[in-house]
This record gives C-alpha cells, structure tokens and sequence, in this order.
C-alpha cells in the first residue's frame, strides 16, 4: 500500500502506484485541459506530483509540450541564473563485488585492469584535478569490504582535503560509494562530506533483482532505503539518480519523484542533487543490449519535466553526454556538469594506455576542463566552482528554506564570479581569460544589492593581487 510516510522500501516505492500513475498519465496524453493547467501552476515554482509530472511526461500534444520547454526554461533562468556549477568525478577504486550487468566493475570482468589508489597516488590525482583548476569532486568508488572498507574511504577523504598545492585547494567532497550503515553515515558525516550521491539504478524491484543479481547491492530494501540511513546519520545532502535506460524510463521516472516526495515527507527536505545517467559503452557492456534506451528527444523531455516538478534540486549531466546533448539540456534545468572527467583509476596523473583499461564508462566529452570553461562562457553561462554553501553550513533544510526564499540568487551570482575570477587568474589560457573578464565586468552590475555588488567587486580585487577563498 503507497505511504510516502513509510520507511519500507516498498510502500514508499509502491510498485501498484507507479503502475497506476503510468495509466492515468497514457489516459490523460491528450488532455489539453488538464495538461495547461499543470503547465500553468507549475510557474509558481512550487513543483508537480509523481502522478501530474508523469502526465507532462506522456503529453504529446506539440503545443504544449513547447510551453513545457519554455516553463523549464524560466524556472532554470529564474532560480539557478546563467551559472554552472563544475566538478569532477575521481575513482579511488575499481574493485567490486557486485554483479550489476551493466557496470564493468562487476566481479566477473576478467579483463578490466583493477586498481586502487594508495594515498601518495590520490595526492597525484588530486594535484593534476587542482592543476586544471577543480575545487568540488565527486568520490566513486567500488563496493568491496577489503579493498575500499569505510576506513579508507575516511582516510582519503582527509587526504584529498589536506593537498594545498600552489593556489589549488578541493573544498567540497562529494561521495558516492555502495548504501552502507547509519553508523558509517555518520563518520562520513564527520570527515566532512558535501553530498552522499546514490544512484537507485533502477526503481523496478523485479529488473532490479535481475540487473543485481548477487553481492550486498542485490538487496533492494536495503539500497532503496539508504538515502533515510544517511539522513539519519546526519547527512542531509543526498544526490539521486537512475540509471536511464535499464528499465522503462517511464517507471523510474516515476519512482524518482516518488523518492523525493518521499524524502521531503519524512526528513523534511528532498533530494539536494538529481542525475540524469544514460547507460552507455564501457568494457564488456553493450547498451544495445539494453532495449530501453531512451532517444536524445526523451531525454531532454525527461530533464525539462524534472525541472518543472522539482524545481529546487540541482541537476547534474556527465561527460557520459556528448557535448551536444549538454548543449542541449544546459538551459532546460541541469546546474551542475563534470568536466575533463577521467572515469578511471588513476586516470588524471597517469592517463591510461588502452590496453589498461580500467574506466567505468566510456566518455562522450572528452574536452579539457578550459576548453569546457570558454564554450560555457561563449554560450553566455558562468562556470561556477563554488562551493561556499557547505562551508558556510548551508546544508539540507537549512540550504532549503534559503533557495525557496530566493535568496540564494544573492549568494550564487557572485561566488560564481568569485570563483570564476580564481579560475581565471590561476588557471584559464589566454583566450577564456578575456572572455571570462569581460562576462565577470558585465556580470557584476548584474548583482541587485548594492552593498553585495560593493563587497564582490573588492573581492574580486584581491583576488587579482594574490588573494583566495572568498565567499558568500
Ligand atoms: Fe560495483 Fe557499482 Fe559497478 Fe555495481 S555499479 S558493479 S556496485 S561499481
Ligand atoms: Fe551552490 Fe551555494 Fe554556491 Fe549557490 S552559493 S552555487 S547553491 S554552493
């Protein structure tokens, strides 16, 4: 029976509710009436349901799925700007235990190279990530209670936030290792995570229990219910996502949205990140083997839709997309996008030779973190590398209650102009420099607040004469 209240994995991911929703969605495809209304009171900024997002979804009357577009559009414009959070992924370890299907890291690959990073290697991967100027990481890593037991995930955490090099520092550390303990939540908590990314894979129990056939992940109750273990453990940033392309994309949509209400009805804040991974190539794994796999078209709908629904949550792209589907999904709602990614380990100090192989996936955008910096700023976005929210404790309700008010605009705009300038002047080619200066002399006069414009133009001065680290 569907209780969002619920911490039972299969109340609050109620499979006769997902069903029901997917019919009263193909029932309501072509229900003009119902369609703009949604459409309508979603420019509040207020969000969807499960059952309205999944009408929005199945809409495929042409009217009015351009007015969605445009929606997604306003409500990225007005909540998030023309600023774009960076980051990269760094892999600390390839070893798995795990059977998923779709992933090369599962235990059968006899031909992946496997790996991982002893602390003086993270201290090379993260020197080369300063090196191109990242400040935010996301930490992936492979379940295995041997090679990655939480102790040494603790460990490289302090690793990676103790590396000073030159003007480089990381200052936020995102994880996303396997659903683990409250207790081990908690010391993740402690060592001074940004967000606890979980990606659900699949919301279907049944696929799920086929595309997990073996090892601690095949238990859905337990990996569906993480996110309430972190929570619980004090982590109260938590990043979902699926897996596009494993199962009807339709379902998991729906048991996304589900996900964050639940979520926000019983921890009182909803996700604070939201992926969009398609499957895609990697060693052993064809995702034509994957008959859902969802077309470019779908997906954009599917990131425009999202953006509607749940307009307060981030949402990330990889460098799993091409430049062109980024491009493309850039203004319809996605706030944050990896850069120069390299999805294997060790990858960044040490690029591999081919016959090494031991990346995750193959990556579609392979483009240096410059040349992704200056074709954000051609296309008129801030590449942003802020991450003051967290230092500053602006975490979950917290962070919250501050976006709903509209006030995090006042923060956003210029630390990304902060942070921008850093990477400018450390960083950037001669080229970008330029654009970027101009964007950051036009941008300034774009911060309402006087007395905020004030400070972040002295801050920005003293960035020029050697200082760093300012915030909002
Ligand atoms: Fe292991 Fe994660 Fe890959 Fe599954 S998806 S095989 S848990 S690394
Ligand atoms: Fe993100 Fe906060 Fe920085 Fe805005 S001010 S970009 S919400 S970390």
């Amino acid at each position: 029976m569907y209780n969002k209240h619920s911490l039972k994995a299969t109340e609050f991911i109620d499979d006769e509710e997902i069903k029901e929703t997917l019919r009263f969605a193909q029932e309501n495809k072509h229900n003009k009436e119902l369609i703009s209304s949604l459409i309508e009171r979603a420019a509040d900024c207020k969000g969807l349901t499960h059952r309205e997002a999944a009408v929005l979804l199945e809409c495929d009357l042409p009217e009015e799925n351009e007015k969605m577009f445009t929606l997604a559009k306003q409500i990225k414009q007005k909540l998030y700007g023309n600023r774009i959070v960076m980051f990269a992924p760094l892999y600390l370890s390839n070893y798995c235990v795990n059977g998923c299907v779709y992933c090369p890291y599962h235990y059968k690959n006899k031909h992946i190279r496997r790996k991982k990073l002893t602390q003086e290697e993270i201290r090379q991967e993260v020197i080369a990530l300063q090196d191109m100027g990242h400040k935010r990481l996301a930490l992936e890593t492979g379940e295995d209670p041997v090679h990655s037991p939480i102790e040494y995930v603790l460990e490289s955490i302090k690793t990676i936030y103790g590396i000073k090099h030159k003007n480089g520092a990381i200052r936020r550390v995102n994880v996303n290792i396997a659903a683990t303990t409250v207790d081990n939540y908690r010391k993740l908590k402690e060592a001074g995570i940004g967000t606890y990314i979980l990606f659900q894979e699949t919301y279907n129990k049944q696929s799920y229990e086929q595309l997990h056939p073996n090892g601690p992940k095949s238990n859905y109750a337990y990996h569906t219910e993480a996110m309430d273990r972190a929570m619980e453990g004090g982590i109260d940033d938590v990043g979902c996502g699926v897996l596009f392309g494993l199962n009807m994309y339709r379902y998991d949509f729906v048991g996304l949205l589900m996900h964050a209400e639940h979520l926000e009805a019983v921890h009182g804040v909803g996700p604070h990140t939201i992926s969009v991974p398609r499957i895609c190539p990697a060693d052993d794994i064809n995702p034509n083997e994957f008959s859902n796999a969802i077309s470019d078209e779908i997906f954009t709908k599917i990131v425009a839709v999202l953006r509607i629904a749940v307009p307060y949550t981030g949402m990330i792209i990889s460098t799993r997309e091409s430049q062109k589907t980024r491009e493309k999904v850039l203004d319809l709602g996605i706030s944050q996008i990896s850069g120069a990614s390299s999805t294997s380990v060790g990858g960044y100090a040490v690029p591999e030779k081919e016959e090494e192989n031991s990346a995750q996936f193959d990556v579609s955008d392979n483009r240096t973190l410059d040349e992704v910096v200056n074709w954000l700023l051609k296309l008129g976005y801030i590449p942003s590398f802020c991450t003051a929210c967290y230092r500053e404790g602006r975490t979950g309700d917290r962070f919250m209650s501050l976006v709903k008010s509209g006030q995090i605009a006042n923060c956003c705009h210029p630390n990304a102009l902060l942070t921008l300038r850093e990477y400018l002047d450390d960083y950037a080619k001669e080229d970008t420099k330029k654009l970027g200066s101009a964007i950051i002399d036009r941008e300034l006069l774009h911060i309402p607040n006087e007395k905020a414009r004030e400070t972040c133009a002295s801050y920005l001065h003293s960035i020029d004469n050697g200082k760093r680290d300012f915030r909002f």
